[in-house]
């Protein structure tokens, strides 16, 4: 008989998580996880692997997890995915591969995400078996930017014989994954690193606090350094801006800006030498996970919070789970509601945000509902600090010092599907190519990319 219910999630209650910095969700154990498996039906047209971005064979890792082998399990994901741990917890599964579970007509999908995150997390002791890599072949790739990308293609390159280094700008490796995604969703120690350290023993070496573009260029790495291929990853990691009077206040950040120092810059910390400023009531503008992100993250240094988003609920490109999760850890949410001036006090810092309520029009290019302004609607939202999170766009650093490497209109590198760019030996993906996305999206581009300089630089 069907089970139409999903085995619940342990989680830490809202109001023990809400002071702490610890991961909000536990995780399946195994008898749990077993019970979970179970429900799959094991299709023979799954259509959930058509959600997954990266085709990882879901019924065969989860047919593993039924049968008590979780290194079997572990080995089917490793075929398409090098970062299940982190996938496991971020990737929005509920609109790519549980979207389209059968199970979902009738009941719950089956938890695939918490399944591969449960198989990730028991299998990490386990390491790949030196003999399936293959001998060096000699190549040598230069890969920019350590984030779910670059990691990819390092990783899988390494596998098929080429020497491998990475090149990160930042002081650590790991990119969104470290700076961005707060602790409380993705343990950086227990998780992140250890995924890094997958990659790292695969032989692919990761040179910190090099900025390509400064500290040398594209062209350099390949005509003095003598690499046969470039991969570009550098994400997109320059803030957007709303353009409202106000926006250069004391008390204004970016939300890159603000979680890049509470997570990587550990600013949170009461020994940090820089420490974080958080305001007693803060506006966190956005609707995206890095919205949600920002607004639990000001929430734990003790602030009172408020979203503010311009659509509806049903329209917040949060994840699902982390949108739940915010609610029951009693964040505001002023929906419908858009901000149109931060006020300042006589010293330039922030002491409010007058807004205006919207309405929902006919949808828009993005096919979601329009927002339109409701006249007469405005009002001042008290609060001392603001967070934009409107979305971010590629660093022009790297094309602007690259000659025949060609953006568009929104300086992302142009390529094709597998990544190649105008610039013969160079490809690109993830983020600097398509714009914020997400993590499996970035991970799938860097492997298509891996495969496409494989194959050219294969050819006699
Ligand atoms: P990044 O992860 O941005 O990595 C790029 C790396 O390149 C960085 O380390 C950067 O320092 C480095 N770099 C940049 N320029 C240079 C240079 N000139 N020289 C050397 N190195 C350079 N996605 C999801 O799927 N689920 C989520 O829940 C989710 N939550 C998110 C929360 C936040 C706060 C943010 C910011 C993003 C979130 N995303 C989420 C999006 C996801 O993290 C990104 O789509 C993904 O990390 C993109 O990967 P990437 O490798 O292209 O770029
Ligand atoms: Fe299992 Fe759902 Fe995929 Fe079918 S669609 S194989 S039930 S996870």
């Amino acid at each position: 008989m069907l089970n139409l219910k999903r085995i619940p999630v342990r989680e830490q209650p809202a109001d023990v998580r809400r002071g702490n910095n610890e991961e909000v969700c536990l995780g399946y154990n195994q008898d749990e996880a077993t019970q979970e498996a179970v429900r799959c039906l094991g299709c023979k047209k799954p259509r959930c692997v058509e959600g997954c971005p990266v085709g990882i064979d879901i019924p065969g890792f989860i047919a593993k997890v039924k049968q008590g082998d979780v290194a079997g399990a572990a080995a089917v994901i490793a075929r398409d995915s090098a970062l299940p741990a982190v996938c496991g917890r971020v990737c929005p599964q509920e609109s790519q591969c549980e979207g389209l579970c059968v199970l979902g007509a009738k009941g719950d999908p089956v938890s695939i995400g918490k399944l591969e995150r449960f198989v990730a997390d028991s299998a990490r002791a386990l390491q790949p078996a030196a003999s399936t890599f293959a001998p060096k072949n000699g190549k040598r790739v230069a890969v920019i930017g350590s984030g779910p990308a670059g990691l990819t293609c390092a990783g899988e390159l390494a596998r098929r014989g080429y020497t491998v280094k990475i090149f990160e700008a930042l002081h650590e490796a790991g990119g969104v994954l470290v700076y961005g995604i707060p602790e409380f969703r993705l343990p950086k120690e227990s998780v992140v690193a250890k995924e890094i350290e997958g990659v790292k023993r695969l032989g692919v070496e990761i040179e910190t606090d090099t900025v390509v573009g400064r500290s040398v260029t594209i062209d350099e790495l390949m005509r003095n350094e003598k690499y046969d291929a470039v991969f570009i990853g550098s994400g997109a990691g320059l803030p957007k801006f709303l353009g409202i009077p106000g926006e250069n206040a004391n008390g204004v950040f970016s939300a890159n800006e603000y979680l890049t120092r509470a997570n990587l810059m550990r600013a949170g910390q009461p020994d940090a030498d820089t420490p974080l400023h958080t305001g007693k009531r803060v506006a966190v503008v956005g609707g995206g996970n890095v919205a949600m992100d920002a607004a639990r993250t000001a929430l734990r240094k003790g602030a009172e919070v408020f979203i503010v988003y311009r659509r509806g609920e049903k329209e917040l490109p949060a994840r699902a789970e982390e949108v739940h999760h915010a609610h029951e850890e009693g964040i505001h949410f002023e929906l419908l509601t858009n901000p149109t001036e931060i006020i300042t006090d006589e010293k330039g810092w922030v002491c409010g945000m007058t807004c205006v309520r919207m309405g929902l029009g006919e949808p828009d290019e993005s096919g979601r509902r329009r927002p339109m302004e409701i006249a007469g609607s405005e009002f001042v939202l008290p609060v001392d600090m603001v967070i934009l999170a409107l979305g971010t766009s590629p660093n022009p650093l790297i094309a602007a010092t690259t000659p025949g490497l060609d953006t568009n209109r929104w300086q992302c590198i142009v390529a094709n599907e597998e990544g190649a760019t105008t610039k013969t030996g160079v490809w690109a993906g993830g983020d600097a190519v398509t714009g914020a996305a997400t993590v499996i999206l970035a991970m799938g581009a860097g492997k298509a990319a891996a495969k496409s300089i494989d194959d050219t630089l294969q050819q006699p």
